[in-house]
């Protein structure tokens, strides 16, 4: 059999990326599944995930319609009708990867391989070897020692996603951003949620005060959470499940959520055999996703950097050019875009205050309300736009609440990877009325010209 340029084991966002950008570049690639092409991402994660969240979107609608002056009611959720559509969707992006896959030539070989040499994985019985091997193995969602997934009434996000029903009530344990998405989906549907976070605050890693506003519009849409307590023990009944926590306080619901985190899927896989330097469970790399190994790269949520999708096409494009010979720039990690696509939304890029002030900066910052944004009023959102700056320097970062505030990251992502300051961006024109008017206005009003802001 011949060798390949590329042998890469997983096919999710990250083993898929480097997949198609090292056949684009003329390389010749074999790409190694167990399961689905897509991997979490396409299957259990970001696009079902954002499918419910769409659908209680709908259902707030109409909950809301009323305030728009639309007679209509919230009647139910047709949960049979909801993964339809939710699954219609995966569908047809399935479909699309495969022939995408296909049409680059790429060797698809469906099967549970294993690193059996430096240059080989094993599939199927069968050797593959290629120059290089790039490990993409990706996460599983974990849980706490005692807390066994029944996947009925304990249950992690992959069972959740497929849920065909409406719970009565619901514990979300873990307010990060999987949990927090989740409690917003259900509070949409009409579940009673309580989501228990043992940091003190929802969305830890965001900037503070993006979590307090987070906090405050999920208290307003009669979502509970216990922050800064953590999680004891459970106990599984006829009816649903009590948790304990440390603090002595009990709670009871039809299901349990765990969304504690996602740790990397390495075990058993050969790594360790192959000598590949690891932490936890991780691979280590460096900045251009090399192992300890040469030849051997590893991209996604099996090495340390954030875990997202689109971290993981970066790196798996990063590889793919890295083994071409382009020399690619090594991804500056701040410069990621975040969302947490609860109602309200969490999208962030750069630096915290508090990182910021870490690193050194002396930090200026600014808090746009959306109150005063006409598309916001439209829309009947709350929340804001918060700049960090280095004084007389370049936007830090960019923290943003409210309805939609996602789809503003595009804009904000490139201030900030272009390094600009408020004065490069006040200029800038920005349509009206459209939620970017808010990013215009937070420039404007940190570069010292304010328009449509008090104070
Ligand atoms: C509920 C949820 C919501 C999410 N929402 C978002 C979001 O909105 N936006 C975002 O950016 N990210 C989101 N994520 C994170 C995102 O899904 C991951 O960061 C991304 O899927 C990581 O890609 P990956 O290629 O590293 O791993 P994965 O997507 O996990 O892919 C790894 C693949 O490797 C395969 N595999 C594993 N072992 C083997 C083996 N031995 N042989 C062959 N194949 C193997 C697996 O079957 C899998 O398909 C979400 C995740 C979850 C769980």
């Amino acid at each position: 059999m011949s060798v390949f340029d590329l042998v890469i084991l997983g096919g999710g966002s990250g083993g898929y990326a480097c997949a198609l950008r090292s056949a684009q570049l003329g390389l010749s690639v074999a790409l190694i599944e167990a399961d689905k092409l897509g991997g979490t991402c396409l299957h259990r994660g970001c696009i079902p995930t954002k499918a419910l969240l769409h659908s209680g979107e709908i259902a707030d609608g109409a909950r809301d319609a009323s305030h728009f002056g639309v007679n209509a009611q919230f009647l139910s959720m047709d949960m049979p009708a909801v993964n339809s559509y939710k699954d219609g969707v995966i569908s047809k992006l399935h479909k699309g990867l495969q022939g995408l896959v296909k049409s680059r030539n790429i060797t698809y070989i469906e099967g549970y391989g294993k690193l059996v040499a430096k240059d080989t994985i094993e599939v199927n019985g069968e050797k593959i070897t290629g120059k290089n091997i790039i490990l993409a193995t990706g996460s599983y969602a974990r849980s706490l020692p005692g807390l066994d997934i029944d996947g009925v009434k304990v249950m992690t996000s992959d069972h959740a996603t497929k849920l065909d029903y409406v719970p009565k009530s619901v514990i979300v344990l873990g307010g990060g951003v999987i949990g927090s998405e989740f409690a917003s989906v259900w509070k949409s549907f009409g579940s009673e949620v309580t989501i228990i976070e043992g940091l003190p605050h929802l969305v830890p890693l965001e900037d503070e005060s993006s979590s307090k506003q987070l906090e405050r519009a999920f208290r307003k849409r009669g979502i509970n959470f216990e922050l800064g307590t953590r999680f004891k023990s459970h106990t599984v009944t006829a009816d649903g499940v009590t948790v304990t926590l440390e603090d002595g306080k009990t709670f009871t619901a039809e299901i349990l959520l765990v969304a504690v985190g996602r740790g990397p899927v390495s075990a058993n896989l050969g790594y360790e055999a192959q000598g590949i330097t690891m932490d936890r469970g991780y691979v280590l790399v460096d900045d251009k996703c090399r192992t300890n190994i040469p030849g051997i790269w590893a991209v996604g949520d099996l090495i340390p950097t954030l875990q997202l999708a689109h971290v993981g096409f970066a790196e798996g494009i990063l590889v793919a050019e890295e083994i071409a010979g382009l020399n690619p720039r090594p991804i500056n990690y701040d410069g990621i875009p975040r969302v947490t696509y609860s109602e309200p939304e969490v999208a962030s890029v750069g630096l915290t205050t508090a990182i910021a002030k870490e690193r050194g900066y002396d930090v200026v910052e600014l808090n746009y309300d959306l109150a005063g944004n006409g598309k916001a009023q439209i829309l009947r959102t709350a929340g804001s736009i918060k700049l960090v700056a280095q004084k007389d320097g370049p936007v830090l970062g960019i923290h943003m609440v409210g309805a939609r505030v996602g789809e503003l990251l595009a804009e904000a992502e490139l201030i900030f990877n272009w390094e600009a300051s408020a004065a490069d961006v006040a200029p800038l024109i920005h349509a009206h009325p459209t939620l970017s008017e808010a990013m215009g206005e937070a420039h404007m009003a940190l570069a010292g010209k304010p328009l449509h802001a008090h104070g």
